[in-house]
C-alpha cells in the first residue's frame, strides 16, 4: 500500500525519549529520570486548579493576559516582553519557527539539552554542535569562534542539562560582545531557581544589555507544574511580537494558566521546596564524590555521572537495585540523576554506593 511520505528530515531524526515508567511488576520503582519536583502540589494550587477545570468546555483566554501579566511582575519587565506557551520546549519550538529556516545553522553545546537538535532539524535549520569543555562547562570561546555568517541563532543552556555547571557573567559578557547582534542568543534558565553559583549570569539582568537576547523559562522545575505544561520566553518587544506569530493557538490552558498565576502568588511556599532540593543536592553530589565518583558542579535539581560506554550499564544496575532507581541514560555520554526527596535520595546513594565502576 502507497502511503504518503513525510519530509525525509521527520524519518531522520532522534527520538525524544521519555521519561523511564519502571515495569509494571515488582517493587515501585523510585523515578529520578525527568528533573521533576519530587513533591506534589500545595493545596492552594489543587483548589484553584479545580475550580479553573469548571470552565473546560470553553476556550481559554488566548493571549493567557493574565499569566503573562503575572509573569511579567515577577521577572520585573513589561507583559510585551513574555510569551507564553505549552512547556518551555514549546516556546523554544516558536522561537525557532520565527527566527530559522533552510540554510540557517543553529549552534548549541553538546551535549545539551536533547530537544535542541530535534527543534532545530524539523524547522529545517542545521545543528551546529561544540564540545563541552573538560569540565562539562559550555565552552563559549569556542562557540564563539565557531559563528559564521549562516549562524542564526545560540543556545545556551544555563544549568547545561544533563551536566550541571551554570554560564558565569563574565565570559558571557565576552562571548555576547563576539558575537554578531543579528545572531539571536537564547539562554535557557529552565533550571535558574536552583542556581546557588554566584558568578552566574542573570537572564534579565543581561537583557537590558543585549537586544538580540532571549530568556527561555518553565514553571516545570522550580514550580512543580511539569505536568500542567506551562513555560515562557522574555526578551524585547519586538522579538516577543514575532515568537508571538508563531504560537499555536489556545495552547496553554485554563487550568494551566490559572496554576501559574496561583504558582507565583505561592512563591514563596515553593521556594522552601527549592532550598530544601539545593540542599540534598549538596548532599548527595558529596556522597557520591566520597564514593569515589566524578560528579562535575551541580547547578541544576540533577547530578550527572559521565561515565561513557558504561552509561547503559549503571542505568540497568539502577533499575536492578533492591529498591529500583530509575536514571536518564545518555548513550555513550553518562547518567544523568534528579534530585529527589531525602529518602529517594538515600536510596539513590545506597544503590550507587556498591557499584563497582565508578568513573
Ligand atoms: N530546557 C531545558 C534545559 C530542560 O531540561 C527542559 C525539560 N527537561 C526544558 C527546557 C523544557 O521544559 P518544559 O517544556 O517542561 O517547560
Amino acid at each position: 500500500m502507497t502511503t504518503p511520505a513525510p519530509r525525509p528530515v521527520i524519518a531522520s531524526l532522534p527520538r525524544y525519549v521519555p521519561g523511564a515508567r519502571g515495569a509494571a511488576d515488582g517493587p515501585e520503582p523510585i523515578k529520578l529520570s525527568s528533573n521533576e519536583m519530587p513533591y506534589g502540589p500545595l493545596p492552594s494550587i489543587v483548589s484553584v486548579v479545580e475550580q479553573a477545570s469548571g470552565e473546560m468546555h470553553r476556550y481559554p483566554d488566548m493571549m493567557a493576559s493574565d499569566v503573562t501579566e503575572a509573569i511579567a511582575k515577577h521577572c520585573g519587565v513589561r507583559p510585551a516582553q513574555v510569551v507564553t506557551g505549552g512547556g518551555s520546549v514549546a516556546v523554544l519550538s516558536h522561537i525557532l519557527q520565527a527566527y530559522t529556516g533552510l540554510g540557517d545553522e543553529v549552534m548549541f553545546a553538546w551535549r545539551s539539552f536533547e530537544a535542541y537538535p530535534i527543534l532545530t532539524q524539523l524547522v529545517g535549520a542545521s545543528p551546529v554542535t561544540v564540545p563541552l569543555d573538560s569540565e562539562s562547562r559550555h565552552d563559549l570561546p569556542a562557540m564563539a569562534s565557531a559563528v559564521n555568517e549562516r549562524t542564526k541563532l545560540i543556545m545556551l543552556c544555563s544549568p547545561n542539562n544533563p551536566t550541571g555547571p551554570t554560564i558565569h557573567l563574565d565570559e558571557f559578557e565576552e562571548f555576547m560582545a563576539a558575537v554578531p547582534q543579528t545572531v539571536l542568543v537564547v539562554l535557557d534558565e529552565a533550571y535558574g531557581e536552583f542556581v546557588r553559583d554566584a558568578d552566574t549570569v542573570d537572564g534579565i539582568e543581561a537583557l537590558t544589555r543585549h537586544p538580540n537576547l532571549v530568556l527561555l523559562r518553565t514553571f516545570s522545575k522550580a514550580y512543580g507544574l511539569a505536568g500542567l505544561r506551562l513555560g515562557y520566553a522574555v526578551a524585547s518587544d519586538e522579538i516577543a511580537a514575532n515568537v508571538r506569530t508563531c504560537v499555536t493557538p489556545f495552547s496553554v490552558s485554563g487550568v494551566a494558566q490559572a496554576a501559574g498565576i496561583a504558582s507565583l502568588d505561592a512563591k514563596e511556599e515553593l521556594l522552601e521546596r527549592v532550598e530544601i532540593i539545593v540542599a540534598e543536592r549538596h548532599r548527595v553530589a558529596d556522597a557520591l564524590r566520597e564514593q569515589g565518583w566524578t560528579v562535575p558542579d551541580a547547578q541544576g535539581n540533577f547530578v550527572w555521572l559521565g561515565v561513557r560506554e558504561g552509561t547503559e550499564a549503571l542505568a540497568a544496575a539502577m533499575a536492578g537495585a533492591a529498591r529500583p532507581v530509575l536514571v536518564r541514560p545518555f548513550v555513550g555520554h553518562g547518567v544523568r540523576i534528579t534530585i529527589g526527596s531525602p529518602e529517594e535520595n538515600d536510596a539513590l546513594i545506597a544503590a550507587l554506593a556498591d557499584y563497582p565502576d565508578k568513573a
